[in-house]
């Protein structure tokens, strides 16, 4: 759910911009600090004329706060006369029946327990002992994202009171602020507890968008530009635009809340650095969602893969992809780790379990099934352009299976070692005219987008190769590719590999069979569109 922060700084301007927001917000969210010359009364009436439905969030933040300084640890004096007359604002909107009143933790315990028992006695529309649930208690630090555990005393601290909804919101400075905060989201489900956790920032935008995916109960959206109750703030517009391409036909609204109980969630994140440009969440969330599977998957960028694989840990995410930098330094932070991807020694791919994480690479399935599809394996001689990552796994992948790789790199040490590694033989690129061999694969990245008229070998080499495949799928038709097709070798192409180690992926992850034709049109698509 969508709630519009009401800032106005006079009363005209908020009966404006209330009647705008209630056409486009489930909740508003009226700054009473903000609005000098506010009447409630006429702001809440307004507001109800406009949508029966709307939920109406009333607050009286601190004038800290609401300069956003770092008020939540409740150092800044108010005068007897400010905190006298904020309570009476209070009180006012449980008299008028406004669905929340949110209160600062920083606020003592004295004030939130007098505007609780106000609750209760109210107009005798809420019931004895369920006056709490009319709260928010709210905290905020416009300055950074504490630790986990820093961020889970804050919730408890909010939550002995046992208001309606405990709100957490936090400065991200790094990508990671978000995982963390997001994490206490399924930490507050555990509690039976409704929670808004969030980040400010421009850093924090990504909790904006996907918490409510996650289970809180709302996110914050301007009216306008110039509307920011706090930084990073998007606007409803914005919002509603990232909404319907999260849910790809532009039909479908945000998924209703949660109640807090039995939800499940099925999320998946890719981490790396950079993912911008990554194709994976297309290709994934189109598969999920041809699997009726709930949930998304997103990529994050981060800089900290101990911190993002504790924040899978506290998260409901189901599954997580790994790339570029990380598929060997996520290794030490997991549970569990697949035969497989020790023997390669990375991971692409990791499940959680409850927390337990496990790590598995279906890169070499990637490469396996797409030569798999055109060819036997067993018995064949495979060169291997390249001694990274890819390399490995493909190196790996064709051992298993029964054929005899063959390695050929740029640098001689590396080559050797991966050779030794896997008991095949290695030759440096210059005497890769020496080799007999059925089939070639290039998996370093020469020929890929934007240079994308190189290839790693002269095309004259070609004619002796039955198969040749290339791992890169930007551009979909390499140099090499275009080269060997032209020689009659048959051509395996990296959107097949990438398409395959996704699918393998979303098995580990869901136990079924994606689509993979599907996949490999979007992913196609998408690549031939020029996007
Ligand atoms: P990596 O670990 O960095 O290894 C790259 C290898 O390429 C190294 O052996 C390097 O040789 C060699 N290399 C780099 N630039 C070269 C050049 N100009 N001339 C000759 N050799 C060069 O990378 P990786 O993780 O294996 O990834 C390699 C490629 O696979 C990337 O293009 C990536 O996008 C692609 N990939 C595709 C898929 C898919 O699903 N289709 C999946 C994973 C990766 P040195 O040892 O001499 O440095």
């Amino acid at each position: 759910m969508i709630c519009i922060p009401i800032t106005a700084s006079s009363n005209k301007e908020a009966l404006h911009d209330i009647e705008h927001s209630c056409l486009t917000a489930g909740a508003i969210e009226i700054r009473m600090d903000l609005i000098v010359d506010g009447s409630l009364s006429a702001l809440i009436a307004a507001a109800r004329r406009n949508s029966r439905k709307v939920e109406i969030i009333v607050t009286c933040r601190k004038k800290a706060e609401a300069a956003q300084m770092d008020a939540a640890d409740g150092s800044e004096k108010e005068s007897e006369d400010q905190k006298n007359k904020k309570m009476a604002i209070l009180k006012q909107a449980v008299d008028l029946g406004a669905d929340f009143i949110d209160i600062e933790l920083s606020e003592g315990a004295d004030a939130i327990q007098e505007l609780k028992s106000y609750c209760e006695k109210g107009d005798g529309s809420v019931k004895k002992g369920d006056g709490s649930k009319k709260l928010i208690i709210s905290c905020h630090d416009f300055k950074r994202t504490p630790g986990l555990a820093r961020l889970k005393e804050l919730f408890h601290q909010c939550r002995k009171y046992d208001p309606g909804i405990v709100k957490i919101v936090t400065f991200a400075h790094k990508p990671e602020d978000n995982l963390r905060m997001m994490s206490l989201i399924p930490y507050a489900q555990k509690h039976k507890q409704e929670i808004i956790a969030l980040c400010m920032g421009e850093k924090g935008r990504i909790s904006r968008v996907m918490a409510p995916y996650l289970g809180n109960y709302l996110t914050f959206a301007a009216l306008g530009r110039d509307a920011q109750s706090a930084p990073g703030q998007l606007t409803a517009a914005e919002m509603k635009q990232i909404n319907i391409l999260l849910n790809g036909d532009g039909q479908q609204q945000m998924p209703a809340l949660s109640t807090g109980q039995d939800r499940q969630l099925k999320n998946y994140i890719l981490l790396g650095n950079p993912v911008g440009h990554s194709l994976s969440p297309l290709m994934h969330n189109t598969a999920l969602h041809a699997l009726g599977q709930e949930g998304r998957y997103n990529a994050f960028c981060v800089y900290d893969p101990a911190a993002a694989l504790q924040a899978i840990r506290g998260m409901d995410i189901r599954g997580a992809s790994v790339t570029i930098p990380f598929k060997s330094a996520v290794m030490e932070y997991l549970d569990n780790i697949s035969e497989d991807a020790l023997q390669i020694g990375a991971v692409n791919t990791i499940v959680n379990k409850n927390g337990y994480l496990t790590g598995a690479n279906t890169d070499w399935l990637g490469i396996i099934v797409t030569l798999r599809e055109a060819m036997t394996i067993k018995g064949k001689n495979f060169v291997i352009i390249g001694a990274g990552g890819t390399a490995r796994a493909a190196a790996y992948g064709i051992v298993r299976e029964g054929g005899f790789p063959v390695i050929v790199n740029r640098t001689v040490e590396n080559g050797k070692r991966l050779a030794v590694e896997f008991d095949c033989p290695f030759y440096s690129l210059d005497e890769i005219d020496k080799i007999n061999a059925d089939c070639l694969i290039n998996t370093t990245p020469v020929g890929m987008y934007p240079r994308i008229d190189q290839s790693p070998v002269d095309s004259g080499l070609l004619t002796g190769y039955k198969y040749v495949m290339d791992v890169i799928y930007n551009p979909l038709e390499t140099r090499l590719l275009k080269e060997a097709g032209l020689r009659g070798c048959r051509v395996l192409t990296g959107l097949d590999m990438f398409v395959h180690q996704g699918a393998e992926q979303i098995k580990l992850w869901t136990g079924r069979e994606p689509d993979r034709a599907l996949m490999k049109k979007v992913v196609k698509e998408r690549l031939t569109s020029g996007e």
